[in-house]
């Protein structure tokens, strides 16, 4: 889309003309740097997580107001909003003994007038002289207008679409809009990054034309050209660093592995079942990658269950067999304890030993795990346990979470092989966004034996049939998952109301059945014990904290009864249910929640949601659309909480630009402008903190 309509123009009521060169160190200049800004509202703002002028001008928009009618000045009563249109009689500026300075003109229709109240635009001053047309949006306060937005001499109509931005308690809306207002002042302190010639074929406006436009736009046409301006920077930025990882990979050199030989063929015989044809497709491309030199970058996507960890363990194995180590990395202590009880029980047959690293490990044991030819561990310590030289391969599992730095620490200094582990589905979109041009396998069916989990939504009131269900399957021979609600504290109170909760369901719902209760605050051998004693169904229900999201396995358990559901995300939600449904037998999920009328309208959708599909690929698209990009995948590190303006349902196109542009950029090999390393560099300084 071309920006018809949006013109760079002066817009002087918002944007007072700048005097000499951008001086774009002034952006990260602390907030107090601003006129009327002081230690009180800079610590506010501090609270929202603004702290620089860049902040403050970066500041989304979350929508804009619309339109409401005009009022004759003598009709205003109440503090509701209002728009009122007429002419400057007189004007006068006053500075209060804080840096705050109030700007005060009278302002009169046809039937009445009224003082109008800007704060700290003292620019104002010249462009509000008497006999100045003025169209005012904002509200009564003591015999006052307090102006939020404002159109002059009949331009435009900004007054209908003042921002509203995402404030809070801290700061009243109509001093967020002064103060970004104040801001814009230094918009032309960016240096503009982007090559002049991408912006004219991408129709982009400058960066500062771009802030005015999603902070004071004219229309809302105008908006949404500042806000893909914005976007495909954010875009841009993140594919060059792609681009150039990629670049930087090329050169390196990993073992080739040749064939699989003689281990690989126990592997699978070991295996209690055949591969599906899914799986052998996805082992095909792992072997083509591990023959190679260059070293493999590979996602392994799959739904929960699906059967990922064969086919992982089979990379890792496949550097075994050429006696060389293989790591399994996991995000939290409790996923890599999962991973290594299963991996330990696939290996033991084949004479392979697991070792497992994390901090509740003693020194000496980690010490003995290191030489294992298989080592199972959180990031950090397998980053600091693995000898160099002896990696060939590792698999990262990523869960929700993406680990970008992790990623990058790992590839440092060395080059194994890398397969990438996802239970999440992940829409293209993002997974082009996050990993640039990283080959997919994609286990797309689970093995043909299973049924689709049924899932129910229970209102409270009616839990007692919920756990009817769960007893008469129990009585078959059934096992069962409860899980108890999220709570936000400590690890150590979710494992005491987990306990309380299983000594409750002894006595009450589920008496005369033996229960058992994980959670985080097990020790490991207790909790291998227990997971020990669940499988060989010494045990017929296992009440748990979100501790069995992963990796528990246990195909004869075919019921869940989910607490207090509406509390968890639909990520979280979808991982659980994928703890049932690993057998044959038809498996239900059973979500218990306060009434409907009591929960939010994400809840109720994220509920429906959950009954209407077990599609992990619709449901990914529906937590984007409910939670926004940053958020999806519950993390800070993955680049994505950096991507304010992008919106990746609709930005496809620019996202495929951008990617094109940023290929470009490097294929150049010259240096990038210094503007764009500069925009590196705060990138990677935001990463760091
Ligand atoms: P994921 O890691 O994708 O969640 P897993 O690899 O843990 O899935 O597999 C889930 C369950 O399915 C495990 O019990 C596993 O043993 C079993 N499984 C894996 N592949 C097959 C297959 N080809 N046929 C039957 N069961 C399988
Ligand atoms: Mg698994």
């Amino acid at each position: 889309m071309r920006p018809t309509g949006f013109a760079s123009v002066d817009r002087p009521e918002v944007w007072p003309r700048l005097r000499g060169e951008p001086r774009p160190e002034r952006l990260e200049a602390s907030l107090e740097s601003l006129p009327g800004i002081g230690p009180r509202i800079a610590a506010r703002l501090r609270r929202l997580g603004l702290g620089t002028v860049r902040d403050l001008l970066e500041h989304r928009p979350r929508d804009y107001q619309r339109a409401v009618g005009e009022s004759r000045i003598v009709d205003l009563f109440g503090e509701q909003e209002a728009v009122i249109a007429g002419e400057v009689r007189s004007v006068s500026l006053r500075r209060t003994r804080g840096r705050l300075t109030v700007l005060k003109a009278t302002v009169a229709d046809e039937s009445g007038a009224i003082p109008a109240v800007w704060f700290n635009q003292d620019w104002l001053v010249e462009k509000l002289q008497p006999g100045t047309r003025v169209r005012l949006r904002g509200q009564l306060r003591r015999n006052e207008f307090a102006v939020r937005s404002y159109d002059l001499n009949g331009a435009a109509s900004t007054a209908d679409l003042a921002p509203i931005y995402p404030a809070g308690e801290e700061i009243t809306p109509p001093r967020m809009r002064a103060l970004v207002t104040a801001a814009l002042a230094r918009a032309r302190d960016y240096r503009d990054a982007l090559p002049a010639a991408l912006k004219v074929s991408e129709g982009l406006p400058t960066r500062a034309d771009a802030l005015v436009a999603i902070h004071h736009p004219r229309t809302l046409e105008e908006a949404e050209i500042g806000r893909r301006r914005l976007a495909f920077d954010e875009l841009l930025l993140l594919q060059l660093g792609l681009a150039r990882r990629n670049r930087e990979r090329e050169r390196e050199v990993a073992p080739g592995l040749g064939e699989p030989g003689e281990l690989l063929g126990r592997y699978r015989t070991t295996l209690p079942f055949e591969l599906t044809p899914h799986q052998e497709r996805a082992i095909e491309e792992l072997d083509a990658d591990l023959a190679r030199e260059v070293p493999m970058q590979r996602l392994l996507q799959g739904e929960v269950g699906s059967g990922k960890t064969v086919v992982a363990l089979y990379a890792l194995l496949r550097g075994v067999e050429q006696g060389f180590q293989g790591a399994l990395m996991a995000p939290t202590e409790t996923l890599a304890e999962q991973h290594f009880l299963t991996l330990e029980g696939l290996c033991r047959d084949l004479g392979v030993s697991v070792g497992l690293l994390t901090s509740s490990v003693g020194k000496r044991a980690r010490d003995q795990a290191k030489d294992a030819a298989i080592l199972v561990g959180t990031h950090a310590l397998i980053q600091e346990g693995v000898e160099l030289h002896r990696l060939a391969v590792a698999v990262v599992d990523e869960q929700h979470r993406f680990g970008v730095e992790q990623r990058a620490a790992l590839a440092e200094g060395r080059s194994p092989h890398v397969l990438h582990m996802t239970a999440t589905p992940i829409p293209r979109t993002l997974a082009l966004t996050v990993y640039g041009d990283l080959a997919v396998s994609e286990i797309a069916q689970p093995p043909a034996s299973r049924k689709p989990v049924v899932t129910r939504w229970i209102p409270e009131e009616r839990a007692s049939e919920a756990y009817r269900r769960l007893t008469r399957l129990l009585r078959e021979g059934r096992q069962a998952y409860v899980v108890c609600p999220l709570i936000e504290e400590s690890e150590t109170s979710r494992a005491r109301a987990a306990e309380q909760e299983a000594e409750r369901l002894r006595r009450a719902e589920l008496k005369g059945f033996r229960v058992g209760c994980l959670h985080g605050k097990l020790k490991p051998a207790d909790r291998r014990e227990l997971m020990r004693a669940f499988t060989a169904r010494e045990l017929d229900v296992l009440v748990a904290t979100t501790v069995i999201e992963v990796g528990v396995d246990v195909p004869n358990a075919t019921v869940m009864i989910v607490q207090e559901a509406d509390r968890f995300g639909l990520a979280q939600l979808h991982q659980l249910r994928g703890r049932v449904g690993r057998g044959a037998e038809q498996s239900y999920c059973l979500l218990v929640s306060r009434p409907k009328e009591e929960l939010t309208d994400g809840a109720v959708q994220r509920l429906e949601a959950l009954v209407e599909t077990t599609d992990g690929f619709e449901l990914a698209e529906v937590d984007l659309e409910l939670r926004g990009e940053g958020q999806l995948l519950g993390t800070r590190q993955s680049g994505l909480s950096d991507l304010r303006f992008t919106r990746l349902r609709i930005d496809r196109p620019l996202l495929e630009r951008a990617r094109e542009a940023a290929q470009e950029l490097v294929d150049d090999e010259g240096p990038l402008s210094d503007e764009l390393e500069r925009a590196f560099a705060n990138v990677d300084r935001a990463a760091a903190a």
